[in-house]
């Protein structure tokens, strides 16, 4: 079986001392074999990253930061460089999620300059991609998200994309208001990622899902074919509730049976 993802990111949540005890539980909520079928990260704010980093010791959990400037030093009050994160011994960096996006003006063009950066530094980066409710109803999210990929990954090398992730998180579909995309329809958009991403000559870019994700629709969104883990955020900001998920993604998965030449065949 290929690995399949399971990760969250934290946004402005948690302080030092809750970091400490999430990860604490989390370790004791673990399963004893994860194998090389999963992956498991945590991605925590900047502040908890060397409490995070502490905590985590040996056991199997990567862990991210949620943003990172794309010069190496500088001024850029406020921002954080790559070789900042290196101190935390941080595996990946989550670039260009929608709030990035929306509220800090990130732009397809500095998404790359820091997709550059973080693989220049070692960092596996955890593109997120996502169409708006206007692009949905127009019929153009897979037309919109595969855009943001192409330009993120521009100038790219194969070797670069064997450490890159993409997650498709609709922006309707994620936080508060959020509703989650159905199996289906998230489906179809993997689909045409996978296409876009084999194109570019990276088709084993893992695409992985995020949005509402939770403990009713994790089982069926992780039998799909072409979504290779979950990007969870609500649902996955206690340990009990991040290691439930886990538990049912693996029991799902387990059932399923699924493996990465059927994703492979799927999309041709
Ligand atoms: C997110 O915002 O990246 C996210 C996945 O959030 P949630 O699961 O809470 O919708």
């Amino acid at each position: 079986m290929s690995t399949f993802w399971i990760g969250t990111g934290w946004k402005m949540n948690k302080t030092v001392a809750e970091t400490r005890r999430y990860v604490a539980d989390l370790k004791t909520r673990l399963p004893s074999e994860l194998g090389s079928d999963y992956a498991l990260f945590v991605i925590p704010p900047f502040t908890a990253l060397a409490a995070a980093r502490e905590a985590i010791g040996a056991a199997p959990v990567l862990l991210g930061a949620q943003n990172m400037h794309w010069a190496e030093a500088g001024a850029y009050t406020g921002e954080i460089s790559a070789p900042m994160l290196k101190e935390f011994e941080v595996d990946l960096v989550e670039l260009g999620h929608s709030e990035r996006r929306e509220y800090f003006g990130e732009t397809d063009a500095t998404i790359n300059l820091k997709v550059k950066a973080a693989l220049r530094h070692g960092f596996r980066p955890l593109l997120c991609v996502g169409d708006s409710a206007e692009e949905r109803a127009a019929g153009a999210s897979a037309e919109a998200v595969v855009r943001q990929v192409r330009l993120a990954f521009a100038g790219l090398t194969k070797a670069d994309f064997s450490r890159c992730l993409v997650a498709y998180e609709p922006i309707w579909a994620i936080g508060e208001s959020g509703v989650p995309a159905s199996p289906d329809e998230a489906k179809g958009v993997h689909v045409a990622l996978h296409a876009a991403l084999k194109e570019l000559g990276a088709p084993k870019v893992p695409v992985l899902y995020g949005g509402s994700v939770n403990l009713e629709n994790a089982e069926a969104l992780a039998s799909e074919v072409a979504i290779d883990g979950l990007f969870v955020g609500r649902a996955a900001w206690s340990a009990e509730g991040f290691a439930s998920l886990i538990a049912k993604v693996m029991a799902a998965r387990k059932r399923a049976g699924l493996a990465r030449a059927e994703v492979m065949h799927a999309i041709g």
